[in-house]
């Protein structure tokens, strides 16, 4: 995939792959163009060179809603929720959209307990803590029973035991068979959910590999030193 901003390139000829069962992590320092990357996969940005394919199948050239209807389903991060809606009504947008359209209270009242939700699902998302509302985001993605699922830095603004919590889910998520990519800065959560992870810097990928290779790459290092 290549994108430009004028003459900046957000992409630059990058490839990802991401499987069902495993978690892939996207990192890299500030502005390397890992949202833009999201953004490219799940329809809200065209690329002016490469191409998208989900389920072995090319998608380039549809848009978000049929892309969704496929199976994809993404965090922003900023946060886009119904602001005004409550958290349960947020998920219920997506599940009536999605396959279990037909269950789809039951369906969004065993995502909130999944996520630990149930206690504020009635209230409105303009009155949550980032950390939760992110949350929130992440069970309006799971509603529509993604196969491809891409969290934007899903877990900042989460304390060091819902952090925890969150690594456990996305584990279960990956056991359920679902593609899981995260664009993540917490390094101790990323080294401990990825399976494999891939490091952008600048538009380009500078280095993929299982967490352990990256965590020792020289090249990786001087990135975010870099960036500091
Ligand atoms: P990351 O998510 O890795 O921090 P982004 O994908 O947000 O990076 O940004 C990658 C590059 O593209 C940055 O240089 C950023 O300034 C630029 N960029 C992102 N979105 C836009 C936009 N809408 N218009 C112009 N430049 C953009
Ligand atoms: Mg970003």
């Amino acid at each position: 995939m290549t994108v430009a901003f004028g003459g900046n390139r957000a992409l630059d000829g990058v490839g990802m792959s991401a499987e069902r069962g495993r978690v892939s992590g996207l990192i890299g320092p500030n502005g390397a163009g890992k949202s833009t990357l999201f953004d490219v996969v799940s329809g809200l940005r065209r690329p002016s060179a490469g191409r998208v394919v989900l389920g072995g199948r090319d998608v380039t050239r549809m848009g978000p809603a049929r892309r969704a209807g496929r199976g994809l389903a993404r965090t922003f991060q900023r946060l886009e929720l119904f602001g005004r809606l409550t958290v349960r009504d947020n998920l219920l947008v997506a599940a009536e959209l999605g396959p279990e359209r037909r269950r789809a209270a039951s369906a969004v009242t065993a995502i909130l307990e999944r996520l630990g939700l149930t206690e504020v699902a009635g209230m409105t998302a303009d009155a949550l803590p980032t950390g939760v509302a992110r949350l929130v985001e992440v069970g309006r993605a799971l509603a529509v029973r993604p196969s491809l699922l891409l969290l934007d830095e899903p877990a900042a603004g989460q304390d060091d035991a819902e952090t925890e919590r969150f690594a456990a889910l996305l584990r279960s998520l990956a056991g359920d068979g679902t593609a899981v990519v995260l664009v993540e800065h917490d390094m101790g959560l990323v080294m401990s959910v990825c399976d494999e992870v891939t490091v952008l810097d600048l538009g380009k990928v500078i280095a993929v590999g299982p967490p352990e290779v990256i965590r020792a790459d020289e090249t990786v290092l001087a990135a975010y030193l870099g960036d500091a």
